[in-house]
């Protein structure tokens, strides 16, 4: 493991499950100090948490909803004081609900913005100010955005802002040495993706891409792990569709 105490640090939203968690795990090994972000799930948070220290890495628990500006603040801020000032943003923290846009409530439709734009937002804004030159932001969109599947405008219209978010953050971010990129996963077999589809609807997603399978959260991990680290430097404002080739 390298030197703990020279380490860069990453801040890896929504990690205490799913992508997020398989994260954590990569950048950690990798050799990142690592923020493990959750909003509800402490425990979950807090195991993967030791999990790392046990095998040598540094890693903190911090509780902060993306959505909540303040929360997102006081994340950096604790972040700063307990391992140092951040290399790595990763925007991973989203909620999916599929559900036609005519049947949405007003309440769904404000959650989902929220947390996947606002959130991306809030964390980006706090980034812009706080963190080291040479850095790398990656954010969350979803290879549904290419799909146009019914029961996904909400959440796609997240994501596509999201995207915007990633063209646009590159360019302001001129003279800071700092990438901003995107991963905009296929179906990955994760809470998100599994809760409330049939067996039949799963295997019938897992079809989709040329290699047949659905996405582990590994799998993206390691685009993850790529787009952290020094060898991406030359890759800047760029969407990657981490999906088995399913569009
Ligand atoms: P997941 O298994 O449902 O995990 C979501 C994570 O986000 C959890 O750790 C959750 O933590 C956290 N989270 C939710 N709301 C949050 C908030 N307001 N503030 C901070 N953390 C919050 O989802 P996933 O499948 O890993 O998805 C991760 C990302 O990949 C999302 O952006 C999703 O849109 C994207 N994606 C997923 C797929 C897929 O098929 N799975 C495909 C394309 C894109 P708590 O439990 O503590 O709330």
């Amino acid at each position: 493991m390298n030197n703990v105490k020279n380490a860069k640090v990453a801040i890896v939203t929504g990690a205490s499950r799913g992508i997020g968690a398989a994260l954590a795990r990569r950048l950690a090994s990798d050799g990142f100090a690592v923020v493990v972000n959750y909003a509800a799930s402490s425990k979950e948070a807090d195991a993967l948490v030791e999990e790392l220290k046990a095998q040598g890495a540094a890693a903190i628990a911090v509780k902060a909803d993306v959505s909540n500006a303040d929360d997102v603040r006081n994340m950096f801020e604790t972040t700063e004081q307990q391992l140092g000032k951040v290399d790595v943003l990763v925007n991973n923290a989203g909620i999916m609900k599929v559900l036609p846009l005519a049947d949405t409530s007003d309440a769904l439709y404000t959650q989902t913005l929220d947390i996947n734009m606002r959130g991306t937002f809030n964390t980006l804004r706090e980034a812009a100010a706080r963190m080291n030159n040479g850095g790398r932001i990656v954010n969350f969109s979803s290879t549904t955005l290419a799909l146009n599947m019914p029961g996904y405008a909400i959440y796609n219209a997240t994501k596509a802002a999201v995207e915007a978010f990633t063209h646009v953050f590159a360019k302001e971010l001129r003279g800071r040495d700092i990438t901003v990129n995107a991963v905009a996963p296929g179906p990955v077999a994760t809470a998100l993706f599994l809760d409330g589809k049939t067996e039949e609807q799963i295997q019938n997603f897992a079809k989709m891409p040329p290699l047949q399978r659905l996405g582990q959260p590994e799998d993206i991990a390691s685009v993850v792990s790529f787009l952290a680290g020094s060898d991406s430097g030359w890759v800047n404002g760029q969407i990657l569709r981490a999906n088995g080739g399913a569009a």
